[in-house]
Formats: C-alpha cells, structure tokens, sequence
C-alpha cells in the first residue's frame, strides 16, 4: 500500500495531524498505524472488585488505543509556553500559542462546547503563593474532563475515518529509509509513506529511541522527574481549584536548592495507576460530570532531576525507582503524611482509619524506602509550603501514593518543521522530547501537518 502520509500512533499527536492534512484540497492519502485498540474497545479490566490490579495487558488500554495516553485523561489543554513542552523553543512562542488555541477551537468544535476556560490571568492567588515563597505559572486551561474528552474523541474519528485509513492493533515494527519514502512493516506487511511521522507517545519511547539509533538521527536523555500524588479534601485546595482549576506551582527548596511543582491537580478526582512498559506508577483525573465527582483532590509533586555526562539513561533511573515500589507493594504504594513524617510504614489499619478515603487500591508502606533522601527532602518542604496557602495539605491524613514519574525520554535533534536528518521523517509529540502535554503534542502535529502541506504535500 502507498500513502502520501504515513502517520505511526494515534494519540493526540497524530490524530491532530491528520485532521490539519485533511484540511487541504489535495486529496492526500493518509493512514495512521495504532498499536492500541479503536477508542469503544479501549477497556482496562481493572474493576476493583475481580481484577484489583494491573495483569500487564499486551496493550494497556489505559496508554494504548485510539487518543493515545490522553483518552481517559482528566482532558486538561493547558495553554501556555511555560511547561508542558519546548514547542516554543523550535517554533516561537506567538506560533505555539497559536496552535494550542487552534487545537482548542477544534476541541470545542468536535464537543467541547460548554466546557470551562480557566486563567491564572489577574488573580490574587498569584500573591499568597509569592508571598509565601511559590510561584504561580501562568496559563490559561481548557477542562473537557475525562467524559466530555472521550466524545471529542469519538466525534474527530467519526469525522476522520471518512478519509483517513485507519489501521489499529497493528504495531508498527520498523521503518527504513528508501529512495522516495518510508517502508513501515507492521503485522507481516509493508507500506510506503512518501513521508512519515512518528507519534508513539510515552508508551512508544523505548521503539522510537531504538528507531532513532537505527536512522542514526541523534538524540540525548536527560532528564526524568520523580514524585508522588498527594491525595487530600477537596476543600482544601477549593480556593484554587474553584479559581484556576489547575494551578501549576513551583517551590525552591531551602535544604537542596531543587524545583518541586505541583502537577496535573484534579478538583473532587481519582488517582488511578499508570503502566508504563510493564512499570506501574501513578496519575490522576476527574470527571466534569458532578456525580463521578469524589470528595478528594489529588495532585502530584514532582522534582526535576537533570544527569549530566557520562549518565545518559535518565528513564532507567525513574524505572529502577518505580521498580522499587512496584517490589515492595506490588504495585503503587500509598503513605500517610503524618506516618511519613513520624518515619513508620502505613499499614492497612492506618488507611482504614484514615479521615481522607483513597481513591485507589493502593499498598500501605513506606516511601522513605522507595524515594532517594533528596527528593522525598523536597517533597515534604514542598507540602510545608502549601499548607501555608492551602491550610490542612500538611494533616497527617493527607494521603501520598508513590511513585508517580514522568518520563521524558529521549530529546530528538529535529529543526524548526520537527523534521529529522531524514527528509520528510518528522518526530512529534511526547516520544520527541518536545512535547508532555496535550496541547503541546497536538500542536506538533498541527505544525508538521502544515509543514508538509507548505512543501507541496505530495
Ligand atoms: C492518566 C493520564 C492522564 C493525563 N492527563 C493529562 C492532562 O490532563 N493534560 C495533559 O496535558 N496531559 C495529560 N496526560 C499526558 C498526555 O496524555 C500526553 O502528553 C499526550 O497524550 C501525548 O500525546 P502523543 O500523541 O505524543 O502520545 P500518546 O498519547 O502517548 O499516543 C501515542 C500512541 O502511539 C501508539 N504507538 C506507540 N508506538 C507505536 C508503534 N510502534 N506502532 C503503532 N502505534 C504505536 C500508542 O499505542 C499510543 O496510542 C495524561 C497522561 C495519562 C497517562
């Protein structure tokens, strides 16, 4: 089969991308290959009652499928330039901004209508945090919410399987360079993509990076960040969360010097667990519907941590990390913050007698066992400081799940079209290094998309 755009992974990145190819009048032919299942069989057997915990599905339906790790997503399109990727630093500001609100108005387009728009813009938190040594970034963030997401998801198939061959539970096994394209051979067969973008997401890293190595297109790894998710009433962050609904704080630590921050909060969500290449860690998300509400919010802390030469394998830190849990708990271990700072374990008795309900099965330990000095240092400071603003995040019922990691992967040396030194292989979203949002990922594949229509599309 031949195509004029062979698009591999059908998250954000790529479901974005070949939306903005349909758009032109060229009658591109367009497929895009998804390891994963289409989005209404997406399902992990995870039920709480039979299947209490991961069983290592040979596509984990939470990261796998139709709408990539973003399909049961709390569906919060952060748009700024001040984290959830570099798009900027390859494109400008103006033009990344730009995309991120395009990628919005399809958002409201394709379901989204309705849906709430928060800003940090002129708001009085901005004082308290840097009063009392935070720093609010700034963004505005669109919440579709878990089940508002699913049906902007099911509406853009809907409108893109017209045009667009879709190929799912086919993973993609290789690409190679030949004259005139790129050959994919995914399940027996090969095609042929004039050209080729790569979108494989987190869970795709590891294939893209032994990808990379084959194409000798460079890449370097170096930072991964390592927390936990901090799970507490909903009443205690409401100040926040009812203003900003997500609000991404940044906190230097006095003992070390490090940046901790807030990431991914959920108002009345769930912490739920992440599977990532056969390591279970943790994540969050919440429902915009009011009666999947839970009483908690959760919300992770995460510190930064940067290698420098010779250490390249900045992923195999956080695994080893998140392996450790995983040995210790078999899975995600949840703590009390009052066990923590007393330096015992949390045990099942502690968590049935918690004021504060987890959200997820998690095992009862102790993370001082897991998490290096350093960082778990931070964590605790980092929950000092917001008790300050947010009175009652330093109780002793306050509930820390770990490990939660976000890796980053390798970063892909790519120019301003995110092309490799392949012409016409572009790299996209998470697996480039470039992007850890979802309006970031989508912009990228905005971006290539009229990259390629500019260059003559076919
Ligand atoms: C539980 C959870 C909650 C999140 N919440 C938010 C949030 O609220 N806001 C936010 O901004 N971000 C959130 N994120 C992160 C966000 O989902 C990602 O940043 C985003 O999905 C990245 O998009 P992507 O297209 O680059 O990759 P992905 O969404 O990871 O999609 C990549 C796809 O490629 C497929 N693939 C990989 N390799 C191959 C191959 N070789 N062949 C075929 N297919 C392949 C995968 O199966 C996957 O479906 C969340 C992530 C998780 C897991």
């Amino acid at each position: 089969m031949k195509y004029d755009v062979i698009i591999v992974g059908a998250g954000p990145g790529g479901i974005f991308a070949a939306y903005e190819l349909m758009q032109s009048d060229k009658g591109l032919k367009v497929a895009v290959f998804e390891g994963g299942h289409m989005l209404e069989q997406r399902k992990c057997p995870i039920d709480g009652e039979k299947v209490k915990s991961c069983v290592g599905c040979k596509s984990c339906s939470i990261m796998n499928g139709f709408g990539g790790a973003g399909a049961f997503s709390d569906g919060k399109y952060n748009m700024t330039n001040q984290f959830g990727g570099t798009l900027h630093e390859y494109i400008g500001k103006e033009k990344a901004m730009n995309l991120m609100q395009y990628v919005d108005s399809l958002n409201l387009k394709f379901g989204g209508e309705g849906t709430k728009l928060y800003s940090t813009a002129n708001t009085e938190i901005k004082k308290l945090c840097l009063q009392n040594g935070l720093h609010l970034l700034d963004a505005s963030v669109r919440h579709l919410g878990t089940d508002v997401n699913y049906i902007v998801l099911e509406n853009i198939y809907a409108y893109l399987k017209q045009d667009v061959d879709f190929y799912f539970d086919t993973f993609v096994e290789s690409v190679r360079a030949e004259e005139g394209g790129y050959v994919i051979s995914a399940g027996d067969r090969e095609y042929v993509g004039e050209r080729c973008i790569i979108s494989a997401g987190r869970s795709g890293s590891k294939w893209a990076e032994s990808l990379c190595e084959k194409l000798q297109i460079k890449t370097k790894s170096n930072r991964v960040d390592i927390g936990v998710r901090v799970e507490l009433p909903a009443e205690v962050f409401s100040h926040l969360t009812d203003e900003l609904y997500e609000s991404k704080i940044v906190y230097r630590t006095a003992k070390f010097e490090d940046l901790v921050r807030t990431f991914c909060m959920n108002p009345h969500g769930v912490v739920v667990n992440e599977n990532t290449n056969g390591i279970v860690t943790v994540n969050g998300h919440s429902y915009e519907d009011r009666e999947k509400h839970t009483e908690n919010t959760n919300f992770a802390l995460l510190v930064a941590k940067h290698f420098s030469e010779p250490f390249r394998d900045s992923n195999g830190y956080g695994e080893s990390i998140a392996k450790l849990s995983n040995m210790l708990g078999g899975g995600v271990l949840v703590q009390r913050f009052g066990d923590l700072i007393r330096g015992r374990r949390s045990n099942a008795s502690r968590i049935q007698e918690n004021f504060v309900r987890p959200t997820l099965k998690a095992t009862p330990g102790d993370l001082s066992l897991v998490m290096p000095k350093r960082i778990l240092d931070g964590i605790i400071e980092m929950i000092y400081a917001l008790d300050k603003i947010a009175p009652g995040t330093a109780n002793d019922d306050t509930l820390l799940y770990g490990v939660e990691v976000k890796f980053y992967n390798m970063e892909v040396e790519l120019d301003e079209r995110l092309e490799t030194n392949h012409p016409g292989l572009y790299i996209i979203g998470d697996c480039s290094g470039v992007t850890h949002s979802l309006s970031h990922a989508s912009a990228s594949g905005v971006h290539v998309a009229r990259c390629i229509l500019e260059n003559g599309g076919d």
